[in-house]
C-alpha cells in the first residue's frame, strides 16, 4: 500500500501519522496495564547542603518493562498526562513517597530528609488533590513539613487563582512547594510573588555549561537574586562537577542535586549510599580527634 504513495507524498505522511497515533494508543494501553500490574518504582536522588550533607531526596518514577529495562519518565509522563492516567499514577507516587518517609523515620540519619515529589498539572487540578495528599500523609503518619511538591511554571499559570487556592490549602497543612525547572517557563515576578512557594529549583540547562557560558552565569545569579528578594530558598539540579558546585556556591546557591552527589537509586541502595557517606564522616571525625 505504501507503494501507492502519490507524487505529493501525502500517503507517506498519513502513514507516519497513523504510526504515531497507534504507537501512542499502544503506549496508553501499556500504561493501563502497568498500573494494574504495579510496574512502577520510585528511585530517590539525594539533595545536599553546602557542606555536602543530605537534606532531602527527589522521588523519580521508573517504569520497569517486562524485559527488566526501564522506560524513562520523559517518554511516558507526557502520554500519561494527555490520557489522564497521570492521576492514578501520581496518586501512587505520593502514597509510595509517604510510605518511604515513614521507613526513613526509623533509619539513623534519615528521619530529617525532606521528600520532593513531582506533580503534574492534571493531577494538581483534580478536585480532591489536596484531600488525597492529606490522606496519604495521615495514612503513613508523616509530618507534612517533610513533603515538598515540585510544580512547574507552566502548570501554575494555567489558572492562577485556582492554583493559589490549592497551594494555600496544602501550605496550610504544612506541605511546601518548589518551582521545578525554574527559568525555562514564563512566570512573571508578579505571579511568583503571589504563590506560596518555598523554593526555586534552577533548571539543569543553566548548570550544564556554567563554567564556560557567561550568560548562564548571569541567569543563575539572577535566579538566586529573585529567590532572595522573594524570601525563598534555592537549589540547583543537574550538578555534575565540583567546578559547577563551586560556581553555584560563590553565586549564593547552597543546595544541590546531581550526579556529583548521587544518581537516582532504588530505596535500599539509597539508604546504603547515605550510610556509607555517614560512615566516612564518622571515620574522618575519629581521625581528627
Ligand atoms: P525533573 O523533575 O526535572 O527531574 C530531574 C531529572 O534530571 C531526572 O530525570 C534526574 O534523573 C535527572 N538528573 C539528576 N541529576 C542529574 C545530573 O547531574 N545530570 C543529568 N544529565 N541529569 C540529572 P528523570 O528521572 O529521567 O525524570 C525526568 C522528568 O520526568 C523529571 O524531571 C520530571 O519532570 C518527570 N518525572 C519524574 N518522576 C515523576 C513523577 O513521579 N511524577 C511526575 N508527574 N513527573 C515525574
Ligand atoms: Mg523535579
Ligand atoms: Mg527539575
Ligand atoms: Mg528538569
Amino acid at each position: 500500500q505504501a507503494k501507492q504513495t502519490g507524487r505529493n507524498g501525502m500517503r507517506f505522511f498519513d502513514q507516519k501519522m497513523q504510526d504515531s497515533i497507534s504507537s501512542r494508543a499502544r503506549l496508553e494501553e501499556a500504561l493501563r496495564h502497568a498500573i494494574l500490574e504495579h510496574q512502577f518504582e520510585l528511585y530517590y536522588q539525594v539533595q545536599v547542603n553546602g557542606t555536602g550533607q543530605p537534606i532531602g531526596a527527589e522521588a523519580l518514577i521508573r517504569w520497569r518493562l517486562a524485559d527488566r529495562s526501564f522506560m524513562a519518565p520523559d517518554s511516558f509522563i507526557p502520554v500519561a498526562e494527555e490520557t489522564g492516567l497521570i492521576v492514578p499514577i501520581g496518586q501512587w507516587v505520593i502514597d509510595t513517597a509517604c510510605a518511604q518517609l515513614r521507613q526513613w523515620r526509623n533509619e539513623p540519619g534519615m528521619a530529617h530528609l525532606v521528600m520532593a515529589v513531582n506533580v503534574s498539572a492534571a493531577q494538581f487540578h483534580q478536585r480532591d488533590f489536596c484531600e488525597q495528599v492529606r490522606a496519604a500523609l495521615e495514612r503513613h503518619g508523616i509530618d507534612p513539613a517533610l513533603l515538598k511538591l515540585e510544580l512547574t511554571e507552566g502548570m501554575l499559570l494555567e489558572n492562577i487563582e485556582e492554583t493559589i487556592n490549592i497551594m494555600q490549602q496544602l501550605r496550610h497543612l504544612g506541605v511546601r512547594f518548589s518551582l521545578d525547572d525554574f527559568g525555562t517557563g514564563y512566570s512573571s515576578l508578579q505571579y511568583l510573588k503571589r504563590l506560596p512557594l518555598s523554593q526555586l529549583k534552577i533548571d539543569r540547562s543553566f548548570v550544564r555549561d556554567l563554567a564556560s557560558d557567561s550568560s548562564d552565569q548571569a541567569i543563575v545569579l539572577t535566579i538566586i537574586a529573585i529567590s532572595r528578594s522573594l524570601g525563598l530558598d534555592v537549589i540547583a539540579e543537574g550538578v555534575e562537577t565540583a567546578e559547577q558546585a563551586a560556581l553555584l556556591e560563590q553565586s549564593g546557591c547552597h543546595r544541590y542535586q546531581g550526579y556529583l552527589y548521587g544518581r537516582p537509586l532504588p530505596a535500599d541502595q539509597f539508604r546504603l549510599s547515605l550510610a556509607k557517606c555517614a560512615g566516612v564522616e564518622e571515620r574522618l571525625a575519629v581521625q581528627v580527634q
